[in-house]
């Protein structure tokens, strides 16, 4: 079986992230994917010990809640614990089989952004990814997509698809940068994150220098 869509098929999106703060090119990402594939709903996925992080992410409790907040005015999109709940490392095969299941006839989409789409072969079972889920990829300032990394897949009757976002030069990991050197000025965080991501960092003191 290929993903190819369904016509008329329910149309299930997937985003998953470490949301470590969840930021505005996420929301950017998700306004996009449901603007452009009319999708019925949008899994906002935190993972819970994504296995390919090498650092120590924030604890679940934080980063799930900052991101109820970030997507809270989305509509269509629902923010899934199912990851976060799981023990030991997440796949995101896991998530798409487990949607594919409870959703028999619906078709998914997986969006992710051109770092991940770089590394993409070396993911748990990526080519039953494949096999179920539309990839729908969104440009990256530091890792620009590549027509080639496209055609790298061309032999197989799997569907990809560009998702049209202009290019957004912010990170998790610039946020997390920008709160431990102690300067980031609550100006300068909110240009970056939802204000009430914001204000949770500031309340919870997350990404204080040691
Ligand atoms: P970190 O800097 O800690 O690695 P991140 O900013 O990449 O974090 P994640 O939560 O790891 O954020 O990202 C979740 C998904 O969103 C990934 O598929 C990632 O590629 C995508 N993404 C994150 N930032 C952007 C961006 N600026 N433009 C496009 N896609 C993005």
């Amino acid at each position: 079986m290929s993903a190819t869509p369904v016509p008329g098929a329910r149309r299930i999106g997937v985003f998953g992230g470490a949301f470590d703060p969840p930021h505005n090119a996420h929301i950017a990402l998700a306004q996009a994917a449901l603007g452009q594939f009319g999708l019925d709903v949008l899994y906002v996925v935190p993972t819970g010990q994504a296995w390919h992080k090498a650092r120590a992410l924030s604890a679940p409790v934080h980063r799930l809640a900052m991101t109820r907040l970030a997507f809270k005015d989305l509509p269509h999109v629902v923010v899934d614990e199912r990851e976060i709940q799981r023990a030991g490392p997440t796949f995101t095969i896991d998530t798409l089989e487990a949607l594919q299941a409870e959703n028999p006839q619906a078709q998914l989409y997986l969006f992710i952004g051109a770092d991940q789409f770089s590394a993409f072969r070396q993911w748990h079972r990526w080519q039953d990814i494949l096999e179920i889920a539309i990839i729908c990829i969104a440009d990256r300032a530091q890792s620009a997509l590549a027509q080639t990394q496209f055609d790298a897949y061309a032999g197989g009757n799997y569907r990809f698809f560009k998702l049209e976002l202009p290019l957004m030069p912010v990170s998790a990991t610039r946020i997390r940068q920008l709160m431990a050197s102690g300067k980031a000025s609550a100006a300068a965080i909110v240009q970056l994150v939802p204000e009430p991501v914001a204000r949770y960092i500031s309340l919870n003191q997350l990404y204080r220098p040691h």
